[in-house]
């Protein structure tokens, strides 16, 4: 099995293409599915808070109705999903994660819907759905990787970063209000933006300089959508330790991103509400107004580009990549 994702994206189209997407002819033996017997008298609507779940504002309608509604309204826009799928102020993803990881919705009608669609939004949509796959290839044919990096080499990392940093990581007290505003919705929502997450899990092991192992179990802890195989792949990919991972020289700069994904700061707004009174030119570094800055807002507990330059130096252990 490869480890790339372009040749086995290329490989799965070209299979897909000749057998379509009509379930294998397994043979199925209900006597083999274990009975599962309510023997403390768990009451329904208790289960979920019995196996860890906690409400979230707001509470998202589930099941298998609720799962074909959100396709149905996607495909009507699925043509823009290339174009708007990294902004998080803006409606553009399928929002179906959570029905996925529920077992609510089959991911051979979301590639059939894809399929139909022949636009470049579709397009690009159907290869999320095959990082989606090539994520569960990657756990199921390495599964040592739940616990390591999948390049064994960067396992030599000394992880520098403090527990106080971490903290304000994960309440949204870092002073840099793209991430603070992304994990204060992950705490209230159980959710968080796709861009948001590369954002945030870069800023955590290449700013932060904390073990991404960390930051993967924070989020198994919170999100919604968890699953093993999609969870670890992104962080892996993040911290660069993943197969097929961005380089670790490449570093996301939060001010950066937030200028191109959150331009006007409407995303900030809606988290950071103690932003609110500043433009869009200020928001996104508000400690550069010195005296001027919104005193309920921290001041960033680290230094960007000092971080930056320690970075290179804490990875530099990792040889394989110059
Ligand atoms: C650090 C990090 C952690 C993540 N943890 C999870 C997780 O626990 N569970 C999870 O389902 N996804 C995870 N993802 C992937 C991605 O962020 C979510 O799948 C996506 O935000 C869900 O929103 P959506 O359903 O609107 O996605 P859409 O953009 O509409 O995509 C459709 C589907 O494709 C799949 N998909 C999309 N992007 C990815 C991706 N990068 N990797 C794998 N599958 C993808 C998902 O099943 C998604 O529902 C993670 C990404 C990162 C960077």
């Amino acid at each position: 099995m490869g480890k790339v994702f372009t040749p086995y994206k290329n490989k799965w189209i070209e299979t897909f293409s000749q057998q379509g997407s009509h379930p294998a002819n397994y043979e199925v033996n209900l006597k083999k599915l274990t009975k599962w017997e309510n023997k403390k008298n768990i009451l329904v609507h208790d289960f979920y808070a019995q196996i860890g779940f906690e409400k979230t504002t707001p509470a998202l309608s589930g099941g298998s109705k609720e799962a074909l509604k959100r396709l149905t309204k996607f495909e009507k826009k699925m043509q823009d999903y290339a174009d708007l799928r990294n902004f998080p102020s803006v409606d553009g993803t399928s929002n179906l994660s959570v029905y996925i990881r529920h077992g609510n919705i089959s991911i051979r009608d979301m590639i059939r819907a894809a399929k139909i669609s022949q636009n470049q939004g579709a397009q690009t949509w159907l290869s999320e759905l095959i990082w989606r796959d090539f994520y569960e290839m990657i756990l199921d044919v390495h599964p040592y990787i739940e616990n390591e990096s999948f390049k064994r080499d960067y396992d030599k990392i000394k992880w520098p970063g403090e527990a106080s940093h971490f903290r304000a990581w994960c309440e949204g007290k870092t002073g840099y209000p793209i991430i603070d505003s992304a994990m204060r919705c992950l705490n209230e929502t159980g959710m968080m933006h796709n861009r948001l997450r590369m954002i945030v899990a870069s800023f955590l092991c290449k700013i932060l300089l904390i073990d991404w192992r960390k930051g993967e179990k924070y989020f198994a802890e919170k999100l919604l959508d968890y699953d093993l195989a999609a969870n670890n792949g992104g962080w892996q990919w993040s911290s660069s330790s993943g197969c097929d991972a961005q380089p670790y020289f490449r570093i996301f700069n939060p001010y950066t991103q937030s200028e191109k994904f959150d331009a006007e700061g409407k995303f900030i707004k809606q988290w950071c509400p103690e932003l609110s009174a500043l433009d869009k030119k200020t928001i996104h570094a508000p400690h550069k107004l010195g005296l001027l800055k919104p005193v309920k807002y921290p001041d960033p507990i680290v230094n960007y580009e000092a971080q930056r330059v320690k970075c290179m130096d804490v990875y530099s252990v990792v040889k394989s990549e110059k």
